[in-house]
Parts: C-alpha cells; sequence; structure tokens
C-alpha cells in the first residue's frame, strides 16, 4: 500500500521522501509531511474524549455540589441495575441447573 514518493516540504520546501504515513516527517527539517491530516487525527482523537465527557453521568468541574450528587447517585444506581441485571440471570440459571438435576 505504501509507496515511497518525493514531496515537496511544506515547511522548508526542500524535496524530501514520503511513503503516506501520517507521522512521516522531512528528512532536512523534521517537521511532518501531511501536518493537515496529522492534525485531523489528533482533532478526532480529541473529539473522542470530548464525547466521553458528554456523557450524562460525567461529572464536570463547573457543577455545583447538588448537581455533583444528583449525578454521582444516578451513576451508582446505573450500575445498580446492570448488577441486578447479571444477579437475576446468574439467579435464573441457577434455578435452571438445579431443576435439571432434579431426579424426575
Ligand atoms: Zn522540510
Amino acid at each position: 500500500m505504501s509507496q515511497v514518493r518525493e514531496i515537496k516540504c511544506p515547511k522548508c520546501g526542500k524535496w524530501t521522501l514520503w511513503a503516506g504515513d501520517i507521522d512521516d516527517r522531512c528528512l532536512y527539517c523534521d517537521s511532518f509531511l501531511e501536518s493537515r491530516r496529522f492534525s485531523r487525527e489528533v482533532e478526532k482523537k480529541i473529539r473522542g474524549e470530548v464525547q466521553k465527557e458528554n456523557d450524562y453521568f460525567f461529572i464536570k468541574p463547573t457543577d455545583g455540589p447538588f448537581k455533583r450528587l444528583c449525578k454521582k447517585t444516578l451513576g451508582v444506581l446505573r450500575w445498580w441495575v446492570i448488577g441486578l441485571q447479571i444477579a437475576f440471570f446468574v439467579f435464573v440459571t441457577i434455578i435452571i441447573v438445579l431443576i435439571s438435576l432434579i431426579p424426575g
């Protein structure tokens, strides 16, 4: 896939080798050859982080103490619901296994 090409460095203007990778650097000035694509990758990564922060239960530093408590309680509650579902599933599985073990 990667084809080494000769391209002009956007920073120093010298001809250098470029394999088409994001992190390819100029042989002369050591700057990224595809700085725009590289920054886009970084941007994508940052946007992913922001999305994580937009999670409803994520506590932001700007939240007041009451909001913090609410979010914390709801967050814990959510985990409890998930935990209960798992516990219920395990319970039902055990019951089924016990029923099948009863000689009848
Ligand atoms: Zn250069």
